[in-house]
């Protein structure tokens, strides 16, 4: 694809957006000059999935770029991520949740999270189940959290062409957000839910995504 059908492309996407929904442009294996012309174009935040790919990206864009982190966190890395990025989507165990707490606090930060709910019927994809995700409200251990905040979930949906799949899995990831809210009510802000890509990003947005991940619809197909 040309660099210059970028800033249209990313265009294209926006205008089928409701107001307040947040767009990460989805960067990963597209060269920065690719997300300079995004940026350009007025875009702000970017998602990343691989820290020794997004380190120098942050370097090398401009420091008003708001950036998510959407892939999988291995704990040797979790040092170099924390504080690094506005967001941490792909939050997957209870394990790396209080890893990143300790590592914020040693930062004197706050850490912002998505929890990632598991509910596609690929078993590939990471996150809480949706009972261990429940349960762990439930139980109320987020209260021990010192310097993370848990702003809402992020979650994928089956990776299928049968829409009335990518549906139920939305409509699931938005009733586990909204069951959370009840039974945490003590939690504030909690009210981000991260789903949808270039390939359902609409059926995201039916079932109440306030934010969604789009990549190869702006940046056209990844050269992995
Ligand atoms: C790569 C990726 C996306 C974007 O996928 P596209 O199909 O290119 O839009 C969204 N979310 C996550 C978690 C990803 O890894």
């Amino acid at each position: 694809m040309t660099a210059g059908g970028t800033a249209a492309r990313l265009d294209a996407v926006r205008r089928t957006l409701p107001a307040g929904v947040v767009l990460a442009a989805v960067s990963k294996f597209h060269p920065v000059e690719a997300l300079r012309e995004a940026y350009e174009a007025g875009q702000r935040v970017f998602a990343e999935s691989r820290v020794q790919e997004l380190l120098p990206k942050i370097e090398a864009m401009p420091a008003d770029v708001e950036w998510h982190f959407i892939g999988h966190v291995q704990r040797n890395k979790a040092k170099a991520l924390v504080g690094r990025v506005a967001l941490i989507e792909s939050i997957d165990s209870e394990a790396l949740l209080g890893l990143v707490d300790r590592l914020a606090a040693e930062r004197g930060t706050v850490q912002r999270v998505l929890l990632e709910a598991h509910v596609a019927a690929d078993d590939t994809k990471s996150g809480f189940a949706p009972e261990a995700l429940l349960d762990y409200f439930r139980r109320g251990a987020y209260r021990e959290l010192r310097a993370t905040h848990i702003c809402g979930l992020m979650g994928m949906a089956t990776n299928t062409d049968d829409t009335a799949r990518i549906s139920a899995d939305f409509a699931t990831l938005r009733r586990l957000r909204d069951e959370i809210a009840a039974t945490a009510t003590d939690l504030r802000g909690f009210d981000t839910l991260s789903m949808g890509m270039s390939d359902d990003y609409r059926e995201a947005l039916a079932h109440g995504a306030t934010e969604v991940r789009v990549g190869s619809a702006i940046f056209g197909p990844r050269d992995y």
